[in-house]
């Protein structure tokens, strides 16, 4: 079954599904190409650079899958300063990188009024700023917006609500939903995004969570395998497989047309080629890690995450040669997919 033709672009829950199942190489091999061909139609040839600084990794949150779950005590817990976000975000700037995305655990330390006095200060240096941070109130994710803050990521991490449930128990996917609305009505350029491989999730649910990118129009989309954490209550399970994701960023392109879809640092990690892989079937973003070298090994969502001992000339210089060598264009462009541009915006 061709799912793409050009015209035809309407996927059902079934057709996701089947083609998600299919077992035929010729079959998956087709897949990928009708997703990287429709990748350059709809964004073109460009990679664009998001660097990632991971400020903090106290979570108040107990995730089961997540190494940085408030009940893995074996992990050391760091906060960066705001000195030092500062400068790392910087030195981002001058290796024109265009993007700075803050993430960190659910860490309550940092009042809004401090992250808002972070995005203030990052906006100087002429980037656009996406947070990644969690689940806050519809009036903090306003305030964070009011300061700067252009975009948002918050994966919604599997559309099964049941599985969701037992999955974070501090949460609701309802209330992840309302979050992700929440931050649309504020103007953000909204992210979302799913683990591929967690236990108990079939392969329809995947097909749901594809067409709840669509339904909600989300600007981003992150797509990775979920990898087991020996810390964590999910350490015997398996982890997501490489064909499952790259399936799962081809489809995702497919069904949604223009939107921004990262090679994740995840899938780079299941296998070496990960990331080149996922940009030769959909993919259109790569966000290197711009974490100060000294952190980088506690930020353990998952365990081996690539890149710990590199630091951001590294990381940067690498992004930039995986791009040439698989004859794409590396951008110095922000990539918004709502014509944000901060360089216009003042
Ligand atoms: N606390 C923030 C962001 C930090 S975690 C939030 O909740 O949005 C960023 C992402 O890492 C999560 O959304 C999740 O999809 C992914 N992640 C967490 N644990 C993982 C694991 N064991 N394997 C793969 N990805 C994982």
């Amino acid at each position: 079954m061709r799912l793409h033709n050009g015209a035809q672009m309407i996927y059902t829950r079934e057709q996701l599904t089947a083609a998600f199942l299919e077992k035929n190489r010729r079959k998956v091999e087709m897949l990928f190409s009708d997703a990287d061909r429709y990748r350059k139609e709809c964004v073109g040839d460009e990679v664009y650079l998001r660097g990632v600084i991971e400020f903090s990794n106290y979570c108040r949150m107990d995730c089961l899958y997540c190494g940085l779950r408030r009940s893995n005590a074996s992990l050391k817990r760091y906060r960066m300063e705001a000195k030092e976000i500062l400068e790392s975000a910087a030195l981002a700037a001058g290796l024109r990188i265009p993007t700075i995305v803050l993430q960190s655990g659910e860490d309550k330390f940092w009042r809004i009024k401090d992250i808002c006095l972070l995005v203030e200060k990052i906006k100087k240096l002429n980037v656009a700023v996406t947070l990644s941070i969690g689940e806050l109130s519809a009036a903090d994710y306003g305030q964070l917006r009011s300061a700067g803050a252009d975009r948002y990521l918050l994966r919604f991490e599997t559309s099964d609500a049941a599985l969701y449930g037992k999955l974070k128990p501090h949460s609701t996917l309802s209330k992840r939903l309302r979050c992700l609305a929440a931050l649309r009505k504020s103007g953000y350029e909204v992210g979302s995004g799913i683990m591929v491989g967690l236990p108990g999730q079939s392969a329809e649910s995947i097909a749901e969570d594809i067409l709840l990118f669509k339904e909600l129009d989300v600007d981003m989309i992150g797509i990775g395998p979920f990898i087991p954490h020996p810390h964590t209550p999910l350490s015997g399970a398996a982890p997501g497989t490489l064909d499952a994701v790259l399936k799962t960023v081809a489809l995702t392109r497919l069904a949604t047309g223009n939107t921004n879809m990262p090679a994740t640092t995840a899938v780079g990690t299941i296998d070496p080629l990960g990331r080149q892989k996922a940009l030769a079937c959909g993919a259109n973003v790569l966000m290197p890690n711009i974490t100060p070298a000294a952190y980088r090994k506690y930020y353990e969502i998952y365990p081996d995450k690539i890149c710990i001992s590199e630091d951001v000339f590294e990381c940067r210089g690498c992004v930039e040669g995986m791009i040439k060598a698989s004859g794409r264009t590396l951008s110095f462009g922000i990539g918004g997919r709502r014509g944000f541009d901060p360089e216009k915006k003042k």
